[in-house]
């Protein structure tokens, strides 16, 4: 039998962790033909010699060849040249590189004509309306990754009639119980020790945000071509749903399983065909309280945010996206507060909006030119 080719773009974080894990059960079935990470070789090498991968792609420019003994590997020294790791033979492409830095290279996945699995949420958001267009017009599948939209897809496989809309869960992230006074004093240990789900820096901050959230209600829009209206949120901190698709005849289906990343990514492999194992199923009498609680969009703004540019549509879900890359990486930083993040989203959305026009069909150089005003721009206050 013909092993599934597969790529992993951002083997070294969570996404490619969860997926190195599935694959090292069936490597009979799946050989890798290529990795990439941002700087970190080290790990990067030990996928590699552990998959016999030979096509590696990382950013890290200071290499020590010696130490890395590189001639072995067939390498592409920049994420401008990771595209080159598709081939005719690949079959399956996994895009799990963090943030807004693998727009471009996105783009051209798209193009791929391949099967793609895609957790990033950041460049859908980005890419916008083009990405239904682009993956059509190229023949390119779409899997999402993202647990609750991965939901969706299989969910609309088995499509029951007219839905009226869409419902996404949030586990809450660790602050669900805090009061805004609490809010104000959080740390970034704190921010990035998710209770349910354990993930990269960026998306752990952007759960306790709820920002994760609000992109991914964006996200939903287009990558199931949704009117703004179609899709909400709600709080379930047990995170055993995920979507649920609510019918004109008032019946709504959803997708029940533990959140464990390995169960949405294998689907692009195995479809719903195999079972991961036996411990991973639901047991829902394990669980006696199973709860639902609407979003306090007072204490999490980042909700009602991600409708106002969802309703703006143009250029405005794209600028919020890109602010929330910007302030997440000065609260890492230190240099803003917690609260800050979505605090100065708002703010700088005034400020920019009032200063620059909403472009309605953006085109990349629109995309470029907004990140140049805002890079000059940005408010953080005094
Ligand atoms: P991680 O931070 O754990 O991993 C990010 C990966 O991208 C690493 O391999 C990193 O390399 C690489 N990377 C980062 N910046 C660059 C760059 N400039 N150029 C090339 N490669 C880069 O993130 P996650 O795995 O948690 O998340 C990945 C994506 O999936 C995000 O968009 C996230 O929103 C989405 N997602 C994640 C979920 C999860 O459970 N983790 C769930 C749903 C969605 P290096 O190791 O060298 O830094
Ligand atoms: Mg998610």
């Amino acid at each position: 039998m013909k092993k599934i080719n597969t790529i992993i773009y951002g083997a070294t974080g969570s996404i490619g962790s969860s997926t190195l894990s599935i694959i090292s059960k069936n490597l009979k079935k799946i050989k890798v033909e290529g990795i990439t990470c941002d700087r970190n070789v080290s790990k990067l090498i030990k996928i590699a010699n552990t998959f016999k991968v030979k096509k590696i792609g990382f950013n890290e420019k200071s290499l020590n060849n010696n130490k890395h003994n590189l001639k072995k590997y067939n390498t592409f020294n920049d994420i401008s040249l990771f595209h080159n790791i598709i081939s005719s033979k690949t079959d399956i492409i996994i895009f799990a590189i963090s943030g807004l830095a693998g727009i471009d290279l996105l783009s051209k996945v798209l193009m791929s004509g391949k099967k793609v699995g895609i957790a990033n949420k950041e460049c859908i958001i980005t890419i916008g309306n083009k990405f239904h267009y682009i993956s059509k017009k190229y023949n390119t599948k779409i899997i999402p990754l993202d647990s609750e939209h991965n939901a969706i897809y299989y969910l609309l496989k088995h499509n029951l009639g007219k839905y009226n809309s869409i419902t996404i869960t949030a586990t809450g992230g660790p602050f669900i119980h805090y009061n805004s006074k609490q809010l104000k004093n959080v740390t970034l240990k704190q921010a990035i020790k998710h209770p349910v789900w354990k993930m990269g820096k960026k998306i752990s901050i952007d759960s306790a945000t709820m920002m994760n959230k609000a992109l991914e209600i964006i996200e939903a829009k287009y990558l199931f071509n949704l009117k703004n209206d179609q899709i909400d949120a709600i709080i379930h901190p047990q995170a055993i749903i995920h979507a649920l698709i609510n019918y004109e005849n008032g019946v709504s289906t959803a997708i029940l399983n533990k959140p464990d990343m390995r169960i949405p990514i294998s689907s692009i492999y195995f479809d719903f065909n195999k079972s991961l194992n036996s411990e991973i199923a639901v047991n829902l009498s394990k669980y006696n309280n199973l709860e639902f609680i609407p979003i306090d969009t007072k204490k999490f703004p980042a909700i009602r945010l991600g409708y106002e540019v969802m309703k703006m549509g143009g250029l405005a879900p794209h600028v919020f996206n890109y602010l929330n890359e910007l302030l997440v990486d000065l609260f890492i930083k230190k240099r803003i507060k917690f609260i800050d993040i979505v605090r100065l989203n708002e703010v700088n959305l005034d400020i920019i909006f009032s200063k620059n026009p909403n472009i309605k069909n953006p085109k990349k150089i629109d995309i470029k030119n907004i990140n140049n005003w805002i890079d000059n721009n940005l408010y953080i206050g005094n």
